[in-house]
């Protein structure tokens, strides 16, 4: 059996590199940069007044009022026709270009017009002095046409979609989101809408493996539940194959209908590791279906409990999803946390246990849940992360230092 890290490698070994697309500024959202992108202006594009009043020359204002002449006005899109002089202004709005010759804007409170009959208007100006520059934004104070102002790699938010458009992107080139096929196999399930008959369950993983997968960034598609029956079996997994990543669950465990692993063997799917040293999730299947000339479609058979197959999803599905998005993947979301409570950890598997973070005094502080096991949905949703216990067995005591991933909600 391999270990988690052995697995890990093995997986992002098979994993191809992303595929780009372009889209449009509206449809980028969420999606991931796949070039950097250069602005095409200098921004502000002119020496542009910060405030509506009055451009003017700093050192005409001496004195407690001083009164110019108005020479022109100038709204925002408009730009000035005149520059100005000693003893003239310009009435300009927020956004407008500063005409010539002024270096500040004197805001309209502290002025008043005086508007004469066929002569040129005045304007008095209530204040003794401004600073040269005042409420004037240099042009390409904020970037320079030319510079890089978003890196490939980077998640297209609202501000950056903004940015994008400040910078002429009406076209946006991004990483393809992957398609994953999720597909749950087991006689025993129903839908979530459904009354289980006896012996029946609900299937849960699939609307959760669907939500993982689509908090991912990816586009899903829920095939739903395949029987444990040969021909059902071949041909829901020949239609999971179609996708870039097919995340099955349940079936690749020793019972007599654990059909999946033969199944994928007989659709010309190549095993590279079946079983790995951890718990819960020691019966992960994981391979790939070379197509011809298309990229090969990664398969994870994940063990048919919920908590196991949310676990294996969270630990090595999420890292391929992320590869295959373009997202750098981190290790960033671990995190040291002191154990509050004594534990017993049994058996020579590493244990990603349930458990509760908190902060305390600024220190992260690890509790684990009462959780009953990776069948036991229910006791894992009271935890928000997963505490690393690593084997051999032991008692870890209160104060310990564990490693902890935190599940965001
Ligand atoms: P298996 O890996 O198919 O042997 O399943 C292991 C356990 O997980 C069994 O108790 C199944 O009933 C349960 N299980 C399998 N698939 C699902 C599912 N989609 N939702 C909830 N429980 C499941
Ligand atoms: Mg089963």
């Amino acid at each position: 059996m391999i270990s988690v890290k052995e697995a890990t490698g093995l997986i992002a070994q098979h994993t191809a590199r992303p595929r780009t697309a372009e889209v449009k500024l509206a449809d980028a959202l969420g999606r991931t940069l796949a070039a950097d992108v250069a602005s095409d202006v200098d921004s502000p594009p002119h020496d542009k007044a910060m405030v509506d009043g009055y451009a003017i020359v700093a050192t005409d204002l001496a004195g407690d009022v001083t009164e110019l002449a108005v020479v022109e006005e100038v709204t925002a899109g408009k730009v000035p026709t005149r520059g100005i002089s000693s003893g003239q202004a310009t009435r300009i709005m927020t956004g407008a270009p500063v005409p010539a010759g002024a270096d500040a804007v004197v805001m309209v409170e502290r002025t008043e017009l005086v508007a004469a009959a066929d002569e040129t208007p005045t304007v008095r100006i209530e204040q003794p002095a401004i600073e040269t520059g005042k409420n004037i934004m240099r042009r390409g104070t904020s970037l320079r046409r030319g510079e890089v102002v978003l890196s490939a790699g980077c998640r297209i938010g609202p501000k950056e979609i903004g940015l994008l458009a400040e910078v002429g992107r009406g076209d946006v080139p991004i990483f393809a989101p992957p398609t994953v096929a999720v597909l749950a196999t087991g006689d025993e399930l129903v839908p979530a809408g459904e009354t289980p008959a006896a012996g029946q369950i609900r299937n849960s993983n699939s609307p959760m493996l669907a939500a993982l997968a689509t908090e991912c960034g990816t586009t899903v598609n829920d095939l739903g539940i395949v029987r444990d029956d040969e021909d059902a079996l071949r041909r829901a997994i020949s239609r999971g194959l179609e996708a870039d990543v097919l995340v099955l669950s349940g079936g690749v465990s020793a019972g007599v209908l654990d059909l999946v692993p033969e199944m994928l063997a007989e659709l010309g799917v190549e095993q590279v590791f079946h079983k790995v040293r951890l718990k819960p999730g020691k019966p992960l299947w994981f391979g790939l279906c070379k197509g011809g000339d298309s990229r090969p479609c990664l398969v994870f058979g994940l063990p048919g409990n919920p908590v196991s197959s949310f676990v294996c999803f969270t630990l090595f599905v999420r890292p391929a999803l992320a590869s295959l998005a373009g997202i750098q993947s981190s290790d960033s979301a671990w995190q040291k946390a002191t154990l509050t409570e004594p534990f017993q950890q049994r058996g020579d598997r590493p244990t990603y246990y349930p458990a509760v973070l908190r902060y305390v005094d600024g220190r992260a502080e690890v509790t684990p849940t009462a959780w009953k096991g990776s069948a036991d949905l229910r006791g894992f949703a009271e935890g928000d992360c997963l505490v690393l216990f690593p084997a051999p067995e032991r008692r870890f005591e209160p104060g310990e230092l564990l490693d902890v991933l935190y599940l965001a909600r």
